[in-house]
């Protein structure tokens, strides 16, 4: 495997720690061996080609605005070296989404040849041109335009499909050209977007720590590394980049690629992903729109982030070594009545069945609980700790969201507080990940909390405080 970073074009003591970290991400990676991450990387297109895929013939996919931000230039960039170029293939939707179909549609016009696909955008172009890329068993490159997510070098295409958004494994691209000159005059909002799928990780982290304490799911400490290490750095001003800085563009879409590297090691979304993101899910498979279209990615994410950490900061409070076991396992619900709470909380069918399934291959019985219960209790003053040093403290969360021009109030996206009170226990029932929202569940102490969240006192006051239910 050869590794290639933009080092070599850096004068040495630009190689700071952050190259560093880049270099060990591509020797550890399974499918990227190229990344660049510098002001004009779109010009250098032909130079990576040539060094990932030789002489093949290439083809760029793009939509309408991405080819014009970067993609006519790649191309040129490639007819000018005498690389031999494919017609561009660009989506004309003026807001073009995920959809299956349009995957479909990539992979048919990709078919007829076997040019090496460049895919010119960011999380929708590069998502699409992923799993079509896959499908017909081509790697490819993608040439980024913002900073706006974190999949470029994920594992893993998240398409929409039958109506509710799904992960296809499919590997990452061979290579990834960051061009900082385009990202940096991202159209309005997207970069912000990706600062708040990048702040995420720290309660994502939080999930993991709860999860590796339980024995649910172990840490892999290089891709908790590649994430956590240099997270704080990364996120340090939200100001600056809301001003378009330069430095704080390039953190933050070094801190998205690196999550994306984490990702590609492990095979799942964990080291990025947790109750933050299901949030995020949920309002997508709810068709959740707000002033006509649905809110971005990262924006969602941001306040599913808002939403973990406020359960993280009342479950901090209570004292779980001292948990009543036997009361606990006592009052654990049968699935019977598990099945029925779901029915009752979703109206939609296809929301409905995804959670069943999903509730269902997490659902532990009475004797697992007991277990998990008495793990919890041991671990509880050791996790305590490392909780609380690991957590940005949820003031701050918000203080960052909204100095990087991201929403940080529900309603800003749409999302009464009443309704995000009743998105905590369905966000729990529609994905099997270990959680916040499962340690709240297990504990008996979802219930309390939200009392408190959404009490009079709590971050979202609401008028009515009674809804309960019996979890
Ligand atoms: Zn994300």
């Amino acid at each position: 495997m050869t590794a290639d970073t933009n080092q070599r074009s850096m004068p040495a003591d630009r190689i700071d720690i952050d190259e560093r970290w880049i270099e060990r991400a591509l020797q550890e990676a399974s499918d990227t061996r190229l990344l660049r991450i510098e002001h004009g990387a779109r010009h250098q297109a032909a130079l990576a080609i040539d060094r990932l895929f030789g002489q093949r013939p290439v083809i760029i996919v793009a939509d309408v605005n991405t080819f014009s931000a970067a993609g006519r230039d790649v191309f040129d960039a490639l007819r000018h070296a005498g690389h031999r170029c494919i017609e561009p293939f660009v989506f004309e939707q003026s807001e073009l989404h995920a959809d299956y179909e349009h995957v479909e549609t990539l992979e048919k016009a990709l078919a007829p040849h076997d040019a090496t696909p460049v895919a010119v955008g960011s999380g929708t172009i590069n998502d699409l041109t992923k799993l079509a890329s896959h499908h017909l068993g081509r790697p490819y490159l993608v040439v980024a335009t913002a900073a706006s997510m974190d999949g470029y070098a994920a594992f893993g295409a998240s398409i929409t499909h039958h109506g509710s958004k799904q992960t296809f494994d499919c590997p990452a691209p061979m290579g990834i050209l960051a061009d900082l000159e385009v990202i940096e005059s991202a159209p309005e909002g997207m970069n912000a977007s990706g600062y708040a799928d990048l702040l995420a990780k720290s309660v994502a982290g939080a999930d993991w720590l709860v999860a590796d304490a339980l024995d649910v799911e172990p840490i892999d400490d290089t891709a908790w590394d590649m994430v956590q290490s240099r997270l704080r750095v990364w996120l340090a001003d939200p100001a600056a980049l809301q001003r378009g800085d330069p430095k704080a563009v390039r953190s933050l879409i070094l801190g998205l690629v690196m999550s994306g590297f984490a990702m590609q090691r492990t095979k799942t979304s964990r080291p990025a992903s947790g109750a933050d993101h299901q949030f995020s899910h949920l309002w997508d498979m709810q068709h959740h729109v707000h002033q006509g279209k649905s809110p971005s990615h990262g924006f969602k994410v941001g306040i599913g982030t808002l939403a973990s950490s406020a359960l993280y900061e009342e479950l901090l409070l209570q004292s779980l070594d001292e948990l009543d076991v036997d009361r606990l396992c006592l009052q654990w619900p049968e699935f019977a009545s598990v099945e029925a709470d779901i029915r009752e909380r979703f109206d939609l069918p296809d929301l409905a069945a995804k959670a069943l399934e999903e509730t269902r291959a997490k659902y532990i019985d009475r004797q697992c609980l007991r277990d998990q219960l008495m793990r919890i209790r041991t671990a509880w003053p050791q996790l305590h700790r490392r909780l609380r040093s690991h957590l940005i403290p949820y003031g701050e969360l918000k203080d960052c969201l909204a100095a990087a021009g991201c929403p940080s109030a529900p309603h800003e996206i749409g999302i009464s507080y009443e309704r995000l009170r009743e998105n905590y226990l369905q966000a729990y029932y529609i994905r099997r990940r270990f959680t916040v929202l499962d340690l709240a569940v297990r504990t008996a102490l979802l219930s309390s909390a939200l009392e408190r969240i959404f009490g009079s006192q709590g971050r979202w006051p609401t008028a009515e405080t009674g809804i309960s239910h019996n979890l």
